[in-house]
């Protein structure tokens, strides 16, 4: 099986409320697909969203390294060489970590289809159902609170609050969620690099006084202050999980070995795709570390090539996937199942995707036009 082809399109699928961090605001999800076609007929689909704020990717770029470097340096090559493509697929271009990432996945569907498995089979098969957080964006404390309620009502156990805006206002957001949740939800708090080192000590701190129990926080310092990562992380009893901080293999061992971080979040946009991504699953294990999944603003492609590997890998313990619940149509054929904080795999060979509209669309524009001539 030969990689034959590498084709880009655009999907634009609206969002249920607008998503809010620290560093943006997004109202629907405008992402880049890929296709890549074997000499076989068959194809593996990848995605890619431009989330220029943290990954410098943009639609124009991500299409362009796709079309000008990437594909013209893997075509042709034998799929069963996985290894190989990979290496190209890393060294044809610097950086362009989500153009990366939409052929990686698309190949590796492509690869676990040949072996006529699903993807985290193939990846070690850990698990074939887990539980995903549910985000919740930051804005005024009764917006955020009655997010949250809704959330819990759909069945979400996990929440991810988002803050890091202004640090005081943060305290009174966690403590108003956690009163109206009560204790048996677990909160994920996310700054987005949004605190300084000793804001976050003295959040945290003053939290922790008060029993307000959080699995995590995440990112509280930019993405560059290995320092105040690793205050924060010394100074606190609540685990600290690095986001921003951690793109690549080598980034891991920098803030695993500096005890800069106590967790570490993958994300397939930020490592170039799952090839990178089992590095630092492997990396963090033998370290002992735990690793969450997470995503951008991905919809179902991106996200369920991320789900595969969480399913694959035992070090993934913890899951932020929440990307397809995000989202207000499903315009894919396919994948696992998002049923509200369940992710349940299934045995379709690959990443599961069967069709993807821009592609669809396109060749039965071109099928026409085709019989038009005819
Ligand atoms: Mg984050």
């Amino acid at each position: 099986m030969k990689i034959a082809k590498i084709d880009v399109a655009e999907v634009n699928i609206p969002l249920v409320t607008p998503f809010k961090t620290a560093l943006r605001t997004v109202e629907t999800v405008n992402d880049i697909v890929v296709r890549v076609s074997a000499d076989t007929g068959e194809a593996g689909y990848g995605e890619a969203p431009p989330t220029a704020v943290i990954t410098g990717d943009t639609k124009g770029s991500i299409r362009c390294a796709v079309e000008e470097f990437i594909a013209p340096s893997i075509k042709g090559m034998d799929i069963e060489n996985l290894d190989g493509i990979m290496r190209k697929l890393h060294s044809c271009i610097l950086k362009n970590t989500s153009a990366k990432a939409a052929v990686d996945m698309a190949v590796y569907d492509l690869f676990a289809k040949s072996c006529g498995k699903p993807l985290y089979k193939v990846l070690g098969g850990s698990r074939c159902e887990f539980e995903t957080d549910l985000t919740i964006s930051v804005n005024e404390i009764d917006e955020m609170v009655s997010d949250s309620l809704k959330a819990v009502e759909q069945g979400f156990r996990i929440l991810k609050i988002k803050v890091g805006k202004e640090s005081l206002k943060d305290i009174e957001r966690i403590r108003a969620i956690r009163g109206a949740v009560g204790p048996d939800v677990k909160l994920r708090i996310d700054a987005n690099q949004g605190w300084t080192a000793k804001d976050a000590v003295r959040i945290i701190r003053t939290l922790e006084d008060m029993g307000i129990e959080m699995d995590l926080v995440e990112q509280p310092v930019s993405a560059h202050d290995f320092a105040g990562m690793q205050y924060v992380t010394s100074q606190v009893n609540t685990k600290i999980l690095a986001d921003e901080s951690v793109f690549s293999p080598e980034d891991a061992i920098r803030l695993i070995e500096g005890r800069a971080a106590d967790l570490i979040n993958i994300k397939l946009m930020k490592t170039g795709g799952i090839y990178e991504a089992l590095k630092i699953c492997a990396i963090a294990e033998s370290f002992g570390v735990e690793c969450m999944i997470g995503c951008m603003l991905e919809s179902k492609i991106a996200v369920s090539a991320a789900a595969h590997l969480a399913a694959g890998k035992s070090v993934i313990t913890r899951a932020d996937l929440d990307g397809p619940s995000l989202c207000r149509i499903d315009p894919y054929t396919g994948g696992p199942l998002y049923e509200g904080s369940r992710i349940i795999m299934n045995e379709t060979p690959g990443i599961g995707i069967t069709a993807v509209p821009g592609f669809e669309e396109r060749q039965s524009a071109a099928e026409k036009s085709e019989s038009g001539r005819s």
